[in-house]
């Protein structure tokens, strides 16, 4: 029956974070592949009338609010317009919509630690996992590759630099780099809106300003982050745990130009780029369809239009948050947990007006500093140690 064959290469794909800045890239490319691709669920935390638009094009099976504050108004709204998608709300709910034994790819574009348990339950679920949310790695690096192997899921990186250095190593990195002859990974960083700005010139900064990136746009944490150069540190932590490398095998170029997404050097003296339009839709795509490339609405690069590339060194003296988080991987354990939730908690202090922009680095600090390093080999603990780092993070907001 031709209807079976086809239905089986069809791939069902829950969406956590359906709303945000990565959902609704996913959601483009999913729209522009029907045939390829079916929506089973979508989820957000409060942005209830995004996401009702959301179902009302890509008709999931399942819409799924984190907050359960309007569960009933979502579900008026989508019965109203004549849908079948069933509204549901919560953590249990969340985590069903991605172990689902119809769901074959997550999408796990959750901002922060909030992404974890769901982001793991789908690793736990064997599923193909296409990981945006990097907090979610960073808290739990040991714990979460050793569920990748041991529930065999797929794990592909949606990060771009994570997918660009996928995509320069044979097979995605899985032979470990030393046997592939890779020598270094150079993770590619735009420097933010404030690339070339003194420490003191940094100290006025608004989180308007953070928040307009040059060459990206993205939710407001990702953006404060990328702004402080702390995405760029959580970035090192993630490329150590996906591709087993230590950190001083991790070289960070800024790069204005933002369309070399990151590379890798091989023993041979070859280095061996990514480069396209920083547009997410890229490895987006690439994460949807591998080991196939499909496309992804984005336009080929024109080098002409490009014209130069340029290539320095980070200002780590002004932006002290990339080498907070070096030291975080390097002390190990709940070391990188706890820098995660410190950032987390300075950077909303930060939005909300209650911290300056340099004092995101100095909270993180203070808080590695108050905070003793323990082993992460159980989740428990590193739950613990995430809610212990904020609430210290707290004290320290108010100094
Ligand atoms: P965003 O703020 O635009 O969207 C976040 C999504 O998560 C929203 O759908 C929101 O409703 C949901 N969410 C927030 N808090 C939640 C909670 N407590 N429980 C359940 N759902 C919750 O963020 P974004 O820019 O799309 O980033 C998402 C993730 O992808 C982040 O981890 C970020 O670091 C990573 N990432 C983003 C980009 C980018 O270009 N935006 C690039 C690389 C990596
Ligand atoms: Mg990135």
């Amino acid at each position: 029956m031709l209807n079976d064959s086809f239905a089986s290469n069809v791939q069902t794909v829950t969406v956590l974070g359906a709303t945000g800045s990565i959902g609704a890239s996913t959601l483009d490319v999913l729209g522009q592949h029907p045939d390829r691709f079916r929506v089973h669920a979508l989820t957000a935390s409060t942005s209830s009338a995004a996401l009702r638009d959301q179902c009302l094009i890509h008709r999931p099976t399942l819409a799924v609010l984190a907050d359960d504050r309007d569960e009933a108004w979502l579900r008026a709204e989508l019965h109203g317009a004549g849908l079948a998608t069933e509204v549901r709300s919560g953590a249990a709910a969340l985590l069903e919509v991605v172990e689902a034994a119809e769901v074959d790819v997550v999408m796990a574009a959750i901002v922060g630690a909030a992404g974890l348990l769901p982001t793991l339950a789908a690793v736990r679920a064997g599923k193909r996992v296409l990981l945006a949310n990097k907090e979610a790695l960073v808290m739990s690096g040991a714990l979460f590759m050793q569920e990748v192997t041991r529930h065999d899921a797929v794990l592909l990186p949606i990060d771009s630099e994570h997918n660009a250095i996928y995509q320069c190593l044979p097979s995605g990195g899985r032979d470990g780099l030393a046997d592939a002859g890779v020598t270094q990974l150079l993770l590619t960083a735009s420097g933010g809106p404030f690339r070339g700005w003194s420490a003191d010139q940094l100290e006025s900064v608004t989180p308007e300003q953070a928040c307009a990136h040059p060459n990206w746009s993205m939710g407001r944490k990702i953006s404060v982050d990328s702004a402080t150069l702390m995405n760029k540190g959580l970035e090192l932590i993630e490329a150590c745990w996906l591709f087993n490398a230590r950190p001083e095998q991790i070289e960070v170029v800024v790069h204005p130009q933002s369309v070399i997404h990151s590379m890798a050097a091989y023993s041979d003296g070859s280095v061996i780029a990514q480069l396209g339009n920083p547009d997410m839709r890229t490895p987006i795509a690439f994460g949807l369809a591998w080991p196939d490339r499909i496309a992804a609405g984005v336009e080929r690069l024109d080098l002409f239009r490009v014209a130069r590339l340029d290539f320095e060194p980070a200002n780590e003296a002004a932006f002290p948050c990339l080498r907070l988080a070096r030291d975080a991987m390097l002390a190990g354990g709940t070391a990188p947990a706890l820098l995660n939730a410190a950032n987390e908690v300075a950077v909303e202090a930060f939005l909300d007006g209650r911290l300056g922009f340099t004092g995101i680095a100095r909270v993180v600090e203070s808080v590695l500093e108050a905070c003793d390093v323990g082993r992460a080999d159980e989740l428990e603990v590193i739950l613990d140690e995430d809610a212990r780092a904020r609430r210290v993070a707290e004290r320290y907001l108010t100094r």
